[in-house]
């Protein structure tokens, strides 16, 4: 046993090998099972969302979508080039949440209210790449787990606790179902139906790419299954962000000669004039190291997106 990690026997195979010492899951390196550590015996059900985008697929999408970002170098379609991709498989939990809350009114029972939702929850802590908070994976193109993945691509081993996090998402479910109830039938006894299920484990892919403009390096994260872009860093225009910086500079120095104009008439309005560019000083810091380093950031935001692009 080493020190990061605890040796396992595939319970399937006879595989040994060693995990982390804090996963809560396993999977065979050799034959793709995968079990629960401390109940090699209960059944997991383990799937695996295919990759529909290939790295130069997401590189090609990663510069056209670099080129609309505001005040972004046009000329990224034409000049950056590729310089290596990775391929993420990051571990999540699929629930799916039904629960129901009857009313019990001796004679004739009725439904009082209900709650059904799916849910997706990442199974690790800290990723590895940036992905945005509440990124809601798009469920087509579940398949089976096969075990060459955690052979050939950067693989995460699930560390969170299942059950505790279905617990956890399970009870803004619950208390919606039994309010509705509770108006619906204020005298009676109420029974709660739970008819909620794990349904598995899934690692979900995403591509990370590094593409070069002009001697710089940037980089982008790419859904690997239907090409949605969550992170991306591209080019600033030169012009544009020189723009921004000269526009800030006159509005500084414009406010500071009206200041000082005052000053000639009033002398402690000089004080005025310096305060003035002073409150710009944050926008011509912001503006200048924009300026010196180039580099615009996007992320994907999850409501924003869910307004404008409802059939992701
Ligand atoms: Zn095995």
């Amino acid at each position: 046993m080493s020190a990061a990690g605890v040796n396992v026997k595939c319970p399937y195979c006879g595989a040994e090998y060693s995990v982390p010492r804090s996963v809560t899951y396993a999977t065979c390196p050799y034959c793709g099972t995968t079990f629960k550590l401390n109940n090699p015996g209960e059944k997991v059900d383990h799937y695996l969302f295919k990759v529909f985008i290939d790295d130069q697929r997401a590189f090609s999408l990663v510069k056209s979508f670099s080129s609309q970002q505001v005040g972004a170098e046009k000329s990224v379609v034409s000049e950056a080039s590729f310089t290596s991709s990775k391929l993420f498989y990051i571990p999540i939990y699929l629930y799916e949440v039904k629960v129901k809350a009857l009313c019990r009114d001796g004679s004739s029972d009725f439904h009082g209210g209900e709650s059904y939702n799916q849910y997706v929850v990442a199974a690790v802590d800290e990723l590895p790449i940036t992905l945005p908070r509440g990124y809601g994976f798009p469920a087509r193109g579940r398949e089976y787990f096969k075990p060459s993945i955690s052979r050939n691509y950067v693989y995460l081993q699930p560390l969170k606790d299942p059950t505790a996090v279905f617990e956890e998402l399970k009870r803004g479910d619950i208390n919606e179902a039994l309010s509705e109830a509770r108006e619906a039938c204020p005298s009676s006894n109420i029974e709660l139906v739970d008819e909620s299920r794990y349904v598995g484990l899934a690692h979900y892919p995403f591509w990370e790419i590094e593409y070069s403009y002009r001697n710089e390096v940037f980089k982008a994260v790419v859904d690997a299954s239907d090409g949605t872009i969550v992170y991306l860093e591209y080019p600033l225009s030169m012009k544009n962000s020189f723009k921004a910086l000269v526009g800030v500079f006159t509005g500084a120095i414009t406010a500071s000669l009206i200041g000082a104009m005052i000053a000639t008439q009033n002398s402690t309005a000089l004080i005025g004039g310096i305060a003035s560019f002073i409150t710009f000083t944050p926008a011509l810091y912001i503006s200048l190291s924009a300026f010196l380093k180039r580099k615009g950031r996007y992320t994907y935001n999850p409501k924003e997106e869910a307004e404008f692009l409802p059939t992701r």
